[in-house]
């Protein structure tokens, strides 16, 4: 692919982070950013890589009304032996299109997008921090630009990637989180749109969320839409249990989104030494395990957090303690072996590791 470039002079160059560890997550944004659009004649027009900045759309474009909308988030690390490495991004491309087609927007072939995004990340280079639990955070995001209050889809989108370099999400070892059961909002319902990672999924959720702060918990536990009672996912995350020594998820049904990390952690699991089951799970079964002692560890999983585990679920009024509100062995034996694979430190016998070239 042709990439236009109008690239920023060395000596105009945003200043960089001091401790990429002390980093918050996506709020510093890298010099340049990727864009590519598609015109109402059907194709994908030229590729950019230009200077990180505003864009102007027309105050009805359909982004704003109707919300076509889609993104991916995804990492960069930097390796021991200084090369950008992505995890398993052909997943993210592929889900991409996923989220694509089922909000009726324009696909993008799933090398277009690894390779756009390996461009940025080159001509990015130094954003990538050298600090392991420290990384570049990748943003793709497709929106619909015609300027029509029509409902209908748009005929152009933009297609654009931003960086943001990011610190690692526990400061100091695992934090375990508390979870509020939602029995009255859901965050997607069947036949809707759980699956695509798709603004308004987020927006739906919002309301939800800070009822649970304001509370004192700090993600949302969701139940299924139609009966409230199963577990599908934790704020924006996959949801893993172990349950008399198994490792148990929520099977996927239209409703829980494809994490990749989510199926990196099914993966990795038989050879870390659990059994793994994908099945349906009432949260009586969570709730009557955890006072049996059958559930023995609770944690999510997703790319921002890799593994975050579980502390404390309030279902009803009614607070349970998860290992002590510890982090649990399998919690602690993912994260590790998920993060020295992404950072090129422990032997990638699956070919999940993408260097970038
Ligand atoms: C992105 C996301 C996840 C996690 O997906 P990963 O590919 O593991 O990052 C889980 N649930 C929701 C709702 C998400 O948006």
């Amino acid at each position: 692919m042709k990439i236009a470039r109008e690239l920023i002079a060395s000596d105009k160059l945003k200043p960089l982070f001091d401790d990429p560890l002390k980093l918050p997550f996506g709020r510093q944004f890298t010099d340049h950013m990727f864009t590519m659009e598609y015109s109402p004649d059907g194709h994908w027009g030229q590729a950019r890589i230009k200077p990180y900045g505003p864009l102007v759309l027309d105050p009805s474009a359909n982004v704003f009304h109707y919300s076509q909308e889609i993104f991916e988030g995804q990492k960069a690390y930097l390796s021991p032996k200084g090369d950008i490495l992505m995890f398993r991004p052909e997943e993210n491309a592929r889900r991409l299109n996923r989220s694509l087609r089922r909000m009726c927007m324009p696909e993008i072939p799933e090398a277009v997008v690894l390779e756009a995004e390996c461009e940025l990340l080159k001509v990015e280079k130094r954003w990538v921090p050298a600090k392991k639990g420290a990384s570049l955070y990748i943003r793709p995001t497709v929106i619909g630009t015609e300027a029509a209050l029509g409902i209908k889809p748009s005929s152009s989108y933009l297609f654009y990637i931003i960086l943001s370099p990011v610190g690692p999400y526990f400061k100091e070892g695992f934090n375990p989180v508390s979870l509020w059961v939602s029995d009255t909002y859901s965050r997607a319902g069947s036949g809707g749109t759980g699956e695509a990672k798709t603004g308004g999924n987020y927006a739906g959720s919002l309301l939800a969320t800070r009822e649970a702060t304001q509370k004192g918990y700090s993600q949302v536990l969701w139940l299924d839409a139609g009966e409230h009672r199963y577990v599908e996912e934790v704020g924006a995350m996959n949801i893993f249990f172990v349950i008399d020594g198994k490792l148990v998820t929520p099977a996927l049904g239209g409703t829980i989104l494809h994490g990749i990390t989510r199926k990196s952690v099914l993966e990795l699991a038989a050879e870390l030494g659990i059994a793994s089951e994908e099945r349906r799970i009432t949260i009586e079964e969570v709730v009557d395990g955890i006072d049996s002692g059958k559930v023995t560890e609770v944690f999510g999983a997703g790319t921002a957090a890799v593994i975050s585990p579980v502390g404390k679920i309030a279902f009803r009024g009614v607070d349970r303690v998860v290992n002590g509100n510890q982090t649990g062995p399998w919690a602690q034996k993912f994260f590790a072996a998920l993060t020295g694979i992404q950072y090129g430190e422990l032997a990638d016998r699956r070919g999940w590791v993408y260097t970038v070239q």
